[in-house]
């Protein structure tokens, strides 16, 4: 069987420490490859290779950056279909939205192409008297990512291009569960040119994960995954005196107050809480219904519920694919399960659709009257499970997101600019949304989280990810009175 492995140095490396993780087309169940879980001696090969990569990379001048970083998005776009492909082969997700993926990853490249213009330092002259004082930002050397399974592409591209882009070589640690998509991605990255060991990929589970938290010449980690691994990774990352950024689960609430257009507001929570079989950080997992507007909210979400093409992600015809492994399939039926037994009403049940074949799909399933004490409210369920919550007023609403210990992203349906206005203010989340359920920042702002959503002071990708991959260098120079110069300057000046 086909095994992937490692990209070290710039060459594909056979995985040596015998120990191998499954890899299965979601949509059939069948296991299509292994891929190679790496010992703490193959992460040491891949940082050494970055460590001394860095020693040329990080004086690389900046116009020679931007044109491999430039040829490197451009081989990006021209294989993107080939991108899209792996993603759906293995996480599962339609075409569409694996294409959506790649475009989102896109930008953040696009974003590191400016990277000479935003990383201009700043200075002051004349400090004091022949005194200047400038600030330059610094790249870190070996710097290493910790991606999760959902976006398996782009959530990579969120951390390489703006780390590499800064001066900085990197080691990526991809999903054990799909792990194809990144390793094609770093080999177009070698193909655009960059010098060997600027980019690193080891496969591999926490064995690979903890030697590169405790390593002592990894000088920041990047990590985006469950919460609970996130707390673990910041608190281990930070321990060893690393620089850390750690992005973990979410349950993101979307709050339709009665004014809404509803027809929106359904097409909204339909997408946001399906979409990619709500395997998304950004997903919408609860709507938060204010006043009367709960029953016809629930009938339009409903009814376009029943029209939802679930299918292999191949096929042009569906909309939604399967989950990632029989795991996380049963573990969300389970979560259904709970709810009904917790006495919320079941308005459509996925696990009544059935599928052909071992896949591991499960249908949409919608709940109404679910309570906060539930575990379907509690929990982040990483399904397509939409709960709805009905609420009195607004301010119940946006109670139930300060009480809620995530905080990824939030949102807001409504035709009234002043509360949508105050709710921008209100929302104890990282990215707020005003009529748009998925808020995800362009890649020229960042993306990041509050509370148990984020670990760290900085969010990703965007000034926050250059921040994060640089370091601030303060210099002050002072310079003998130029009337003593042995050049004439021509004195007195400022005439
Ligand atoms: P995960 O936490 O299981 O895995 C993420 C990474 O951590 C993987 O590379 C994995 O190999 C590694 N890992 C897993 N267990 C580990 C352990 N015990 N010790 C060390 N490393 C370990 O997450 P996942 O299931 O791959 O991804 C889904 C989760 O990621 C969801 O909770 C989702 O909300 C979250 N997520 C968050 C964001 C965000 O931006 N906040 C974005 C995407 C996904």
């Amino acid at each position: 069987m086909h095994e992937i492995q490692h990209l070290i140095d710039g060459h594909t490396v056979a995985g040596s420490s015998g120990c191998t993780g499954p890899v299965f087309d979601p949509a059939t169940g069948e296991q299509t490859a292994k891929v190679s879980l790496a010992s703490a001696a193959e992460v040491d090969a891949a940082v050494a290779s970055a460590k001394a990569a860095f020693h040329e990379w990080g004086g690389v001048s900046l116009a020679r950056r931007t044109k491999l970083m430039l040829a490197f998005r451009n081989l990006v776009v021209d294989n993107s279909d080939e991108i899209a492909q792996r993603l759906t082969a293995e996480h599962g997700k339609v075409l569409d939205d694996a294409r959506g993926e790649v475009a989102r990853g896109i930008e953040n490249i696009e974003f590191s192409c400016g990277v000479a213009d935003a990383l201009k330092g700043t200075h002051s002259e004349q400090a004091s008297s022949g005194v200047d004082v400038y600030t330059v930002r610094q790249p870190l050397g070996v710097v290493a990512g910790i991606t999760p399974f959902n976006f398996p592409a782009m959530v990579p591209m969120w951390m390489f291009p703006n780390a590499v882009a800064c001066g900085n070589t990197f080691v990526l640690k991809p999903s054990e569960r799909d792990p194809s998509a990144p390793m094609f991605v770093a080999e177009l990255f070698q193909e655009a040119g960059f010098p060997p060991g600027v980019l690193n990929v080891v496969n591999g589970d926490k064995v690979a994960v903890d030697r590169l938290l405790e390593h002592p010449d990894v000088k920041a980690l990047s990590f985006v995954g469950s919460t609970p691994i996130a707390k673990y990774v910041y608190a281990s990352a930070t321990s060893h005196g690393k620089r850390a950024q750690a992005l973990g689960g979410a349950k993101n609430h979307m709050v339709v107050l009665p004014d809404a257009d509803v027809e929106m507001a359904a097409d909204a929570a339909v997408s946001a809480a399906y979409g990619s079989a709500g395997e998304r950080c950004m997903a919408i997992s609860v709507v938060v219904a204010v006043g009367g507007v709960g029953d016809q909210l629930v009938d339009a979400i409903k009814i376009r519920m029943e029209k939802l093409v679930v299918g292999p992600g191949t096929d042009p015809g569906s909309e939604m694919g399967p989950l990632i492994t029989k795991e996380a399939r049963d573990r969300v039926a389970g979560y259904v399960q709970a709810g009904a037994d917790a006495g919320c009403e079941v308005v459509v049940d996925g696990r009544d659709q059935a599928f052909d074949g071992d896949g591991f799909f499960l249908g949409v399933t919608l709940l109404d009257h679910v309570t906060t004490d539930m575990s379907v409210y509690t929990d982040e369920i990483f399904g397509p499970v939409l709960a709805v919550v009905r609420a009195d007023s607004y301010a119940d609403g946006v109670q139930m997101i300060r009480d809620n210990p995530f905080g990824n992203g939030a949102a807001i349906f409504t035709r009234d600019g002043g509360a949508a206005r105050q709710f921008q203010r209100d929302a104890d989340a990282g990215m707020v949304g005003i009529n748009v359920p998925i808020p995800v920042p362009v890649g020229y702002h960042s993306f990041g989280g509050w509370n148990d959503s984020a670990f760290g002071d900085t969010t990703m990708y965007g000034p926050e990810g250059l921040r994060f991959y640089t370091r601030p260098k303060v210099l002050t120079s002072r310079w003998p009175d130029p009337s003593t110069s042995s050049v004439d300057l021509g004195f007195p000046r400022n005439d």
